[in-house]
């Protein structure tokens, strides 16, 4: 089956039939190429329902994880987004199918080097990609609409919340290796509110603002 068909029955069986409503977030995800974010050898496998090695330890996420979060990151067009965590680069061009400017941390160099190629490669070569902690985010380009962290973190990271516009949206997962919770926090003036939370599994946040040292333990 080609890659268009193995996209198309992605979207239709492991989003749209488990409950991502957003239009917008299925069509992003039926037109970025996930067969160009993963290793060469597993390209067989690029559409399957499950996170793929892509080296130093780390992963892709699987594709209803990346379209969770999209959908809970309430990404518009001319949104300007944070993806912490860039991994391979696929959530990234995810954010920027949907007509977001993408700025994206991510701690290994190797890793970023391999995504800046993979998103120019895959015709998002205008995604931001910076290489440090993300736990304590891009000040620099602050604020953002939307941060989106593809690793999980002790508890919410103030640093993130604090780069968020007024109305701007969080989603992070927090918890430890034993359970985790995907929360979606919006920044008021009253200050965070929770809006959402669903159980899920990502590898931990390494940093300042998230899990002290490479085991994830604190
Ligand atoms: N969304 C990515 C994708 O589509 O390929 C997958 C991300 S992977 C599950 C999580 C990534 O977060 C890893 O590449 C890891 O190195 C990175 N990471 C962990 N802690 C980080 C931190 N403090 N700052 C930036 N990146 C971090």
């Amino acid at each position: 089956m080609g890659y268009e068909r193995l996209r198309e029955r992605m979207v239709e069986r492991q989003l749209a039939r488990r409950g991502i409503r957003d239009e917008r977030v299925l069509e992003a995800m039926r037109r970025v190429p996930r067969e160009r974010f993963v290793a060469p050898g597993d390209r067989p496998e690029a559409y399957d329902d499950v996170p793929l090695a892509i080296g130093a330890g780390q992963t892709i996420s699987q594709p209803y994880m990346v379209a969770l979060i999209a959908e809970a990151a309430a990404v518009r067009r001319g949104s300007k987004v944070l993806d912490v965590g860039t991994g391979s680069g696929y959530a990234a061009a995810v954010f920027a199918e949907l007509g977001a400017d993408v700025h994206t941390i991510e701690r290994i160099p190797e890793l970023a080097e391999q995504a800046r190629e993979n998103l120019r490669a895959a015709g998002y070569g205008d995604v931001h990609v910076h290489v440090g902690d993300g736990s304590l985010g891009v000040p620099e380009e602050a604020p953002f609409d939307a941060i989106a962290v593809a690793a999980a973190a002790p508890g919410l990271p103030p640093a993130l919340y604090e780069q968020l516009v007024t109305g701007g949206r969080l989603v992070v997962p927090v918890g430890g290796p034993a359970g985790q919770r995907l929360e979606v926090v919006v920044r008021t003036p009253e200050g965070p509110a929770v809006v959402h939370s669903v159980e899920c599994r990502f590898v931990p946040l390494v940093g300042a603002g998230g899990f002290r040292g490479r085991g994830g333990g604190r």
